[in-house]
């Protein structure tokens, strides 16, 4: 690959500031700039002005289309393309495009899941620019990052109601600052995912019809080596990945996504992508963006990036690591410990806001992340368990601790903490004390929340994440707004808060059996294994108050959501337990049918030769690969009745539970039994490539 100047690239395919900055005139850029940080109303003059730079710009980037790019609840993005040729009298055309065409557009809706939200007499939704996300070019055509709403105005995708988190969060933190005497203009919340990714032979995922309908392999025993030797994980990344890599990060890098750190992972052919952090829409936007380049990347390079969280039964699945924090528009990180004591007792108030939020809401936080996909990660040993649970380490606790009890404080100061009198003791950022097993952890100046999906859209959690700390912010400045004695108020706010929610603190380790009990039966804490039990949980009264009450979700975006989302589950599963079926009956049978044939052929050819002949190995295997079809047709069965019996709930939640119950147990249950048969089949006779060309067939 050729020398790339990076700097020079970077961004060269978005129409960011710098771009808005040397195109518009000044008004123009101030008025955008205005909407863009503060939330401005954009009027149409503005938008025609830029409008017409962007067109211009796009076509000198070779762009001979546009689209309104949006996130609907698929948790994929959509994009319609329109071009901007126009028919001028002359019989040719002129690139035309508009403030109007900028601001608005008008998808077909009607394809797109709603949850009952679209009528479907109106079948019509728009799409509304939003102008905090720069647009960029992707395969010649223009994007323009949009929301996505009904006629009616309920929100039909993701963004939507993240914006308004993010709204809701920016409301309640500037009352608390006001409180410490701070007249910011804005707080946003910043998001860094980390995202993890398994690449594959595209030869050997393409002759896998599991992993081609569902992303992740319904079969296949364990090869004699797995992740066992830990030599994969940051180990020498190999020339295809290596290659891969370098195109990705070039492709990424010119859309603007500041792509950092690349590594191997803990699986082999599993590796992670971590960008640098940003405002949580942007980072959201980019991190749609880098799911799909890094698919698009690989297949150029003839291997196959599998996003789903769990591939290959047997070896790590993949997650995606949401860390998050609040700043000012001056940049100041409010989870970020202060010099002095009135900044401390600052920063306790935005740790307690989250840790109360975080214990208050743990079941939007555990279904926001919940799939299909990600069931089978959560409570592994291997991924954070289902049970929400945060860690401080060891010495912020203590502080919180001494609070708590107005204790001395154990740390350089044998002192009664007082907050806005006594500085909090430094605690040194954790850096080595790492619990990789707890699901949220506090992480020097930011929240790692932990259990997300590889294939998650961020958007989700990071919309619990900022709605549920809006309402705790909200809370504590009720009550200290018109306090008489702001710092003994405050002081006792934090103690209370701390003893309230401390059953959500847990530094152990979470993988232990132990702290499932201690969880659930002392602390009281939910523990929701799978996304039926999960989901429904989102209409719960307290759940759908918070939420309406900070305008994130209306009532019916609520309930459709829900049904999206089990519906969602109950397909996906459906797909895969069809796909088993079909691959079981058409090709692992009749494989398996094959070799006992030539066994039993074998046996009695050898045995009419010679009468001394014991065919141990043809007998026994062909004992046993007997005794294994006949489990195999009696689970295939099952499995058959289980995915027609759905067909009879008329309600999601019924469907679903009925897809826990039924359906997934069965999958399991056929594919021990064809796993084992995978071990006495001679492999030429197995109509599929296993674990071990799909692992370690990339050099
Ligand atoms: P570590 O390697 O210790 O996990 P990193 O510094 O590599 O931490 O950060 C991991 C991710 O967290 C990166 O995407 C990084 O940009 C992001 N990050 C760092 N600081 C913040 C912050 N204040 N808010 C949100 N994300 C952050
Ligand atoms: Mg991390």
């Amino acid at each position: 690959m050729e020398k790339q100047n990076v700097p020079e690239i970077f961004g060269s395919m978005v129409f960011d500031d710098r771009v808005m900055k040397s195109r518009l005139s000044a008004k123009v850029y101030k008025s955008l700039r205005k909407t863009i940080d503060e939330n401005a109303d954009l009027d149409e003059e503005v938008a025609e002005a830029v409008a017409e730079q962007m067109r211009d710009w796009a076509l000198e980037k070779g762009a001979t289309h546009y689209t309104h790019w949006f996130q609907p609840l698929t948790g994929i993005t959509a994009e319609k393309h329109d071009s901007f040729i126009t028919p001028s009298p002359d019989g040719g055309v002129i690139m035309e495009f508009s403030g109007k065409e900028l601001i608005k557009g008008e998808p077909d809706a009607s394809s797109f899941p709603s949850g009952g939200l679209r009528a479907t007499f109106e079948a019509r939704g728009y799409t509304a620019w939003d102008p905090t996300s720069y647009a960029f070019i992707k395969d010649h055509t223009l994007c323009i990052p949009t929301a996505f709403c009904s006629y009616g105005g309920d929100a039909l995708d993701k963004k939507t109601p993240l914006l308004r988190s993010m709204q809701a969060l920016n409301r309640q933190a500037k009352r608390i600052l006001k409180l410490f005497g701070k007249d910011v203009k804005n707080v946003r919340t910043s998001v860094g995912p980390e995202q993890e990714y398994f690449l594959i032979d595209k030869e050997m995922f393409e002759k896998r019809p599991d992993l081609v309908y569902t992303g992740r392999t319904l079969f296949g025993a364990m090869p004699p080596k797995g992740q066992e030797l830990d030599d994969h994980y940051f180990g020498v990344i190999k020339p295809r990945v290596s290659a891969f890599m370098e195109d990705l990060n070039s492709e990424l890098w010119k859309l603007g996504i500041l792509a950092k750190t690349e590594h191997n992972e803990v699986a082999p052919a599993q590796h992670e992508l971590a960008p640098i952090f940003s405002t949580t829409n942007v980072a959201t936007d980019n991190n749609q963006l880098t799911m799909e380049i890094m698919q698009k990347v690989a297949r150029k390079h003839g291997l196959v990036c599998l996003l789903h969280e769990k591939p290959f039964a047997g070896v790590n699945g993949s997650g995606k690591h949401n860390n998050w924090s609040m700043a000012t528009d001056e940049g100041s990180n409010l989870l970020s410990p202060g010099e002095t004591p009135y900044e401390n007792a600052q920063f306790l108030l935005f740790l307690c806001a989250v840790i109360k939020a975080v214990d208050e809401y743990q079941d939007l936080l555990r279904l926001s992340v919940a799939t299909a996909g990600n069931d089978h990660r959560l409570g592994a040993n291997e991924a954070p368990p289902a049970i929400i649970s945060v860690f401080l380490g060891d010495e912020l606790s203590a502080i919180l601790d001494a609070i708590k009890n107005d204790a001395p404080y154990e740390g350089k100061e044998k002192e009664v903490m007082k907050l806005g009198v006594h500085a909090l003791p430094k605690f040194s950022k954790d850096t080595t004390d790492r619990n990789r097993t707890s699901p949220f952890a506090f992480t020097g100046n930011k929240f790692e929340f932990r259990s997300l999906g590889s294939a998650n859209s961020i958007a989700c959690c990071n919309i619990m994440l900022n709605a549920s700390v809006a309402e705790s912010l909200r809370q504590f400045a009720d009550s200290l707004e018109g306090s008489k004695d702001f710092e003994s108020d405050l002081h006792e706010l934090i103690k209370k808060t701390i003893k309230e929610h401390e059953r959500i603190l847990f530094n152990g380790n979470g993988y232990t059996d132990d702290w499932v009990k201690e969880a659930t039966e002392v602390r009281g804490l939910s523990n929701l294994k799978t996304t039926a039990d999960a989901m429904p949980h989102l209409l719960d009264e307290k759940n759908k108050e918070m939420l309406m009450r900070h305008k994130v979700f209306t009532e019916a975006e609520l309930t459709s959501r829900c049904e999206i989302m089990l519906e969602n589950y109950c397909k996906t599963v459906n797909i895969e337990g069809h796909t088993m079926v079909d691959m079981v009956r058409k090709n692992y049978l009749p494989a398996i049918e094959g070799y006992m044939y030539s066994l039993a052929r074998t046996t009695s050819l050898m045995k009419s030769v010679s009468d001394n002949v014991k065919c141990v190995y043809e007998v026994t295997t062909l004992e046993k690969l007997s005794q294994l079809t006949d489990s195999i047709m009696e689970s295939v069965v099952t499995l058959e009745k289980a995915l027609a019996d759905l067909n009879g709930y008329e309600d999601i939640t019924e469907t679903s539970v009925a897809v826990r119950d039924k359906v997934l147990p069965a999958m399991e249950t056929l594919r021990k039994y064809v796993d084992e048969a995978e071990m006495l089949v001679g492999e030429k006779c197995w109509p599929f490539p296993g674990y071990g060309k799909l692992l370690f067939s990339v050099y």
